[in-house]
């Protein structure tokens, strides 16, 4: 039986936990600040605390609860790992370089749900949530990475999975990041990337917190929407834009739309005009992602003309939109590719026996 992870009780349950045991509470602030702070990789490492309280601790929790299996290195700085958590299974987190920023993009579950056409997280189907602790240790993971005088700014949640089906143990994670002791990353700063579940969107927009909301829309029509991202047959986008809408008025947080650019099938004159007429009285952004290259997948990315001419026509409408650039092209860094291409290699590998 493994521990319980140290990273998946809240600023408030360790303090519990310490006054459990009669320890001042303070202490969970210190505890909290070895392990995000300080970069630290066991708890005798956690000097300013008493040594009975350092074996209680250890005897208690894991500090870590996944082994690196993976770390790549892109020439423009992107650091990609792949992580395997106590029960076998296998995420990614990506870090990326950019002026003074770092940011890290983290995952929320094991494999995805939504089934989007273009995705490689979601080709195996969902195996389970993660935790908060586990959704923190990527965080830790990959701030360890860092040279000392680099500090993690940004986070955006657009790994694998669905962060909206997933919810209670994200913000748990999230405020705990901001808490005395975290990293000091405040909502501000984090970005959360939604397929768009309505009902979600409202309950983040209530938690008081003023998260930046993506939404991945990819389509400006409900026939080319059902095709790609096929939970949209049951939502549909103008109840998402609603929802969206009311996001923004309830946080003044602008909304950005990911539109991923699959050459041929979304990348057109008349897509353009379609999702200029859709946000053109919005408080919106637009993010246009090239497809990313997945092995197995038969879609691609636009040709350079095209996305240009797309552009275009946003602009004359007045949309702001800004084409996403690549980076980590050169080490799967379109979170689920690196997975995706281990298990493939792995099934090869049984089947090869
Ligand atoms: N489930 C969340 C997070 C997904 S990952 C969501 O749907 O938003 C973040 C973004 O990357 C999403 O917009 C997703 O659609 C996009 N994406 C997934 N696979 C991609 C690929 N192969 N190329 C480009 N973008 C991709």
């Amino acid at each position: 039986m493994s521990l319980p992870l140290l990273a998946d009780l809240s600023r408030e349950e360790l303090g519990q936990w310490c006054a459990d045991r009669g320890v001042p509470p303070y202490r969970a602030d210190q505890i909290r600040k070895w392990l995000f702070g300080k970069r630290v990789g066991d708890f005798q490492a956690m000097t300013d605390l008493p040594a009975g309280l350092r074996a209680d601790l250890q005897a208690s929790f894991a500090l870590f609860s996944t082994t690196i299996q993976v770390h790549q290195r892109s020439v423009d700085g992107t650091e990609k790992l792949l992580l395997e958590l106590a029960d076998g299974n296998l995420v990614e987190c990506v870090l990326m370089r950019e002026d003074e920023r770092r940011t890290i993009c983290v995952s929320t579950q094991v494999g995805c749900g939504m089934g989007c056409v273009f995705c490689a997280s979601g080709m195996l189907g969902l195996q389970r949530n993660l935790s908060a602790g586990e959704i923190l240790e990527q965080v830790l993971r990959v701030d360890r990475l860092l040279g000392p005088i680099e500090r993690i700014t940004n986070v955006v949640v657009m790994g694998m999975g669905e962060p909206l089906a997933n919810l209670p143990n994200l913000l748990k994670a999230l405020a705990s990041l901001d808490e005395k002791g975290g990293l000091g990353i405040g909502a501000r700063r984090i970005t959360i990337s939604t397929v768009g579940l309505p009902d979600k969107i409202r309950e983040l927009a209530g938690v008081g917190k003023q998260y930046n909301l993506a939404v991945s829309l990819h389509a400006p029509n409900d026939a080319l929407r059902n095709r790609l991202v096929p939970v949209n047959d049951r939502i549909g986008i103008q109840a998402i834009l609603a929802a969206a809408d009311e996001f923004f008025e309830r946080t003044g947080r602008r909304v950005t739309y990911e539109y991923v650019v699959l050459g041929g099938l979304n990348d057109g004159p008349d897509e353009a005009r379609q999702l200029a007429a859709l946000l053109s009285n919005r408080h919106a952004h637009i993010n246009l992602i090239p497809m990313n290259a997945v092995a197995e997948i038969p879609y691609h990315d636009p040709a350079g003309a095209r996305l240009q001419a797309f552009v275009a026509i946003l602009d004359q409408a007045g949309i702001a939109a800004t084409i996403r650039k690549r980076k980590g092209a050169d080490i799967d860094a379109a979170c689920g590719q690196l997975r995706q291409r281990q298990i493939a290699a792995g099934v090869h590998a049984a089947a090869s026996l």
